[in-house]
C-alpha cells in the first residue's frame, strides 16, 4: 500500500501506545493514577449548556457562515477588547474547529514550502508536524539547561531568510512555564521588524497562578492588529474546560483571516452550529467559571509540588500556569519513553514523556485532575524510583514490595 511522502511524513504520537497500554490496564479493573490528562474536569458552564440546547430546540442544525456565527464573532471581538484591549473588527476574527485547526490554518496561510517556522522548545507536540503539514521546516530552538524560556540570542541565531513565523505558547504546553514581560517584548520587536508572523497561541492565557498574568504579545507592538505580523489564537477548551465543543478563533490581520477563510470553506465548510452557540455561551454567560477553575488549578500545583519537593533528586520548575509540570527526571533515567513506561507498568501511573515536547529526560505531569490523584500518583512515582521510600505500598487494595533495587 502507498501512501503520500507527507503522510508518511507525519509521526504517530508517542504519547497513544501508553494511553493505549493505559485504557487497557483500566479497562481490567487495574487502579491507574491518570496523570497524562490534557484536560479540565469541570462540567461545561451551564450558560454553555443553554446556548447549545437553545440551538439544538430550534431544530435549525444547518451550515453557517464559514468564518463563524457572527454572534460569536461579536462575542469575540468583545473578548479580545476586555482581555487585551485591542478592536477588531469581523473581518479580523475567524472562527475554527477548534485552536488546533485555528494554528493549522494560520500555518497554511502563511508558510510557503520549506519556509522555516522557529518552535521554542519545550513545545507542544502538534507543532512540528503542522509545519510538516504544510511543507514547512519546523527550527526548534532550546533553553539552556534548567530553564524553559529560550535565549532571544539562540532565537535571532535562527533566524534565516527562509524565516516565516515564530510559535509562541505562553503560558507553555508542557512547562507551565509563563515567559517574562522582558522576552516577549523582545520578541514581538523583532518580528515586526523582520516581517515574521508571530503566532501567539493563548489557549492557556487566564491559567496563570499567584496573581500573575501572561504578557500578551499584542501589548508590545504598536502596529495595530491590521498592519501587525502578530496573529493571535486562543480557544473555549482550557479556560472553560469545554475540549469536546472543538471552537477555537484567530485574531489577525484580515488578509490572512480570509486565507484562512477559504482553506477552510474547502475543508470542514464551518465549525459545528451547535458548538459555536456553546462557545457565545461560555464568552458572554458568567465569567466567574474561568476563575473558579484557576483557583482550584493553582491549588492542584500547590498539592503537586508539595508532593515533588520530597522528591530526591527530581528537579520540579514551579510552574506559573496551565495545569502542566515538567520535572526533571534525568537523575533516575534519561529516556523519558522508557521511564513513562516503567512507571505505568510498575505503578499504574501514566505520564508522558518530555521527548514528544522536546525535553529528553522530563515527563509531563498535569494537575487538572484532584488533589488525591496527583499525592498518590507522586507517592507511586517515588516508591517505583527513589531508594528512600519505602519499599511497601498499596496501590488499590493490593499490597505490593519493591524488589528491583
Ligand atoms: N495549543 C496548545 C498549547 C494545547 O495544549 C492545545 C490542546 O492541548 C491546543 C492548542 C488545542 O486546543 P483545541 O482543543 O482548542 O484544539
Amino acid at each position: 500500500m502507498n501512501i503520500s511522502r507527507l503522510a508518511a511524513a507525519i509521526k504517530e504520537s508517542p504519547t497513544l501506545a501508553l494511553n493505549e497500554e493505559a485504557r487497557v490496564l483500566r479497562q481490567k479493573g487495574e487502579p491507574i493514577v491518570h496523570l497524562g490528562i490534557g484536560e479540565p474536569k469541570n462540567k461545561a458552564p451551564i450558560s454553555a449548556i443553554l446556548g447549545s440546547t437553545a440551538r439544538l430546540n430550534t431544530g435549525e442544525i444547518k451550515y453557517v457562515p464559514t468564518d463563524g456565527l457572527p454572534s460569536l464573532k461579536k462575542a469575540i471581538i468583545r473578548y479580545t477588547e476586555e482581555n487585551y484591549g485591542r478592536y477588531v473588527a469581523p473581518e479580523n476574527v475567524i472562527v475554527t474547529t477548534g485552536a488546533k485547526q485555528s494554528l493549522y490554518e494560520a500555518l497554511f496561510a502563511v508558510v510557503n514550502p520549506q519556509d522555516e517556522v522557529i518552535v521554542l522548545a519545550p513545545y507542544w507536540v502538534s507543532y512540528p508536524d503542522m509545519i510538516r503539514m504544510v511543507y514547512g521546516i519546523p527550527v526548534i530552538v532550546k533553553p539552556e539547561d534548567g530553564s524553559f524560556v529560550p535565549r532571544i540570542e539562540d532565537i535571532k541565531q535562527a533566524i534565516s531568510s527562509y524565516t516565516k513565523a515564530i510559535i509562541v505558547n505562553s503560558p507553555n504546553n508542557p512547562s507551565g512555564a509563563v515567559y517574562p514581560e522582558e522576552f516577549i517584548a523582545e520578541l514581538v520587536a523583532l518580528c515586526e521588524s523582520k516581517g515574521i508572523y508571530y503566532i501567539s497561541d493563548d489557549i492557556y492565557h487566564k491559567l496563570v497562578f499567584d496573581g500573575k498574568t501572561a504578557p500578551p504579545a499584542w501589548k508590545y507592538t504598536n502596529q495595530d492588529v491590521e498592519n501587525s505580523h502578530v496573529i493571535v489564537t486562543n480557544g473555549v477548551a482550557k479556560l472553560y474546560g469545554m475540549t469536546g465543543y472543538r471552537i477555537g478563533w484567530t485574531v489577525g490581520p484580515r488578509r490572512i483571516i480570509e486565507a484562512m477563510t477559504n482553506i477552510q470553506s474547502q475543508i470542514t465548510s464551518c465549525p459545528p452550529v451547535v458548538s459555536q452557540s456553546a462557545a457565545e455561551g461560555a464568552l458572554t454567560g458568567a465569567q466567574s467559571v474561568v476563575e473558579n477553575l484557576r483557583l482550584t488549578i493553582q491549588n492542584n500545583r500547590d498539592v503537586l509540588m508539595q508532593a515533588m519537593r520530597t522528591f530526591t533528586d527530581v528537579i520540579t520548575i514551579q510552574p506559573d500556569g496551565t495545569f502542566y509540570a515538567l520535572p526533571d527526571f534525568r537523575a533516575y533515567n534519561g529516556n523519558s519513553y522508557e521511564l513513562a513506561k516503567f512507571l505505568l507498568r510498575k505503578a499504574l501511573v501514566v505520564t508522558v514523556p518530555g521527548v514528544a515536547f522536546g525535553m529528553e529526560g522530563h515527563l509531563r505531569l498535569s494537575f487538572s485532575g484532584t488533589a488525591k490523584e496527583l499525592n498518590t500518583g507522586v507517592e507511586r512515582m517515588k516508591w517505583a524510583l527513589d531508594p528512600n521510600a519505602p519499599n511497601e505500598i498499596y496501590l488499590g487494595d493490593r499490597k505490593l514490595i519493591r524488589d528491583w533495587m
